[in-house]
């Protein structure tokens, strides 16, 4: 994939070596994530110039290698990217922190009431005070600063919390665990991050970047999954042959090497369109989160399946991302709202 067009020779060499962690309890490994990325040269891509092709190999290559490690550097990203695009220079200073992982980033935009539906949030802000709930907020409970929306009297607004300022309400325990938490504000001092009522237009604009690199990941558990299935079907012996000669299973590893390709090709074009061409990807982002999430989610399945019993057993590669991938088809985006986003460009 790599010696397509859509690459330049810095994307070709790019490979910082991947974090070694060990298993730890869940917020010391995420935070033992963070410091190994940042050591070893991740951290660096998800502040200041954003360049997605960058963040989506990265994205690829550890998602196939560890869904955590994924999540630690996605989330620094997805946590400061605000900041990256319409921070002050003096907000820009906090990328450091973040790039040498010594501050851990969130993005807290939904809320119980108004999670597809971002619109209906009923966070308020207040001569730049904050009251209202968050919830699904990933870092949330481990995170140094939040970037936060709320509805201030200019509209939806976007402001950085320190996070000495927020409560954990309740740390919220999902299929495929890493720090998530519904927060509560109660008069947040919060410090503005662009202009007042601008708040739709930050959130979207760093989704634009960071849509793409979902899909990215996807993409690194579908390849992770078809290599595991492949090696699986040519050592597995069944009716006297190996199970890689039956034309049924190689008809399911068809399936699944074409809609790995189609994917990166909708990742990458996306990733190259926001890079070089520079202008607003919400299509092709849209249209690149949804295939490979989708064709990820059937890719994994399918591995399962060939692994017969293996497949379900619980912590085998399988089966951690016939979890690892369910949330992705939900989050930034679920996938009918990818398909409202690319129905609406199509018909405009
Ligand atoms: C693991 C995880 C991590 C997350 N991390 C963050 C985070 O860091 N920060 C943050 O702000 N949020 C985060 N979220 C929240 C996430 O963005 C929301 O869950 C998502 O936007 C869906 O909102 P909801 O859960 O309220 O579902 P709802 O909005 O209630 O939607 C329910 C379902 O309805 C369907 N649907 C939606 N719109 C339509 C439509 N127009 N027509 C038909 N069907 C539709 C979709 O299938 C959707 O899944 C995270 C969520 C998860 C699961």
């Amino acid at each position: 994939m790599i010696e397509l067009p859509f690459f330049e020779q810095r994307h070709r060499a790019f490979a910082p070596a991947l974090p070694d962690v060990p298993d730890l309890p869940l917020d010391e490994r995420c935070r033992a994530l963070v410091n190994a990325l940042a050591e070893n040269g991740w951290l660096e891509h998800t502040v200041g110039e954003l360049d997605v092709r960058t963040l989506c190999l990265a994205r690829e290559r550890l998602a196939y290698h560890d869904a955590l490690a994924d999540f630690a550097f996605a989330m620094q990203g997805l946590g400061s990217g605000a900041i990256s695009l319409f921070g002050t220079d003096e907000q820009k200073e906090r990328l450091r922190g973040v790039a040498d992982g010594t501050s851990i980033a969130a993005f807290a935009l939904s809320e119980p009431e108004a999670g597809s539906d971002v619109a209906a949030m009923t966070s308020t802000a207040r001569d730049g005070r904050i009251s209202g709930t968050k919830t699904w907020i990933s870092n949330g409970g481990i995170a140094d600063f939040y970037t936060v929306f709320a509805k201030a009297p200019e509209g939806i607004t976007a402001y950085i919390v320190e996070a000495d300022d927020v409560q954990i309400e309740e740390r919220i325990d999902v299929i495929a665990p890493h720090p998530l938490a519904r927060l509560r504000f109660d008069d947040a001092p919060g410090e503005l991050l662009g202009h007042p009522g601008q708040g739709m237009k930050i959130a979207l604009a760093t989704l634009d970047v960071f849509r793409s690199t979902v899909g990215a990941a996807a993409l690194g558990m579908a390849r992770r999954a078809l290599d595991e299935a492949t090696a699986h079907v040519k050592q597995r012996r069944l009716f006297g042959a190996p199970m890689s000669e039956l034309q049924l299973v190689q008809a399911k590893l068809a399936d699944m090497a074409v809609g790995i390709d189609a994917s990166a090709l909708l990742v990458y074009r996306a990733a190259w369109v926001k890079d070089v061409l520079q202008r607003r990807v919400t299509k092709e982002a849209a249209m690149a989160k949804l295939h490979a999430t989708e064709t990820a989610q059937r890719v994994i399945d399918d591995a399962v399946q060939l692994f017969g019993g293996l497949g379900v057993t619980h912590d085998h590669p399988v089966e951690r991302l016939y979890r690892e991938i369910r949330a992705l088809r939900i989050y930034e985006g679920a996938s009918e709202v990818q398909k409202l986003i690319i129905a609406r460009a199509t018909l405009a």
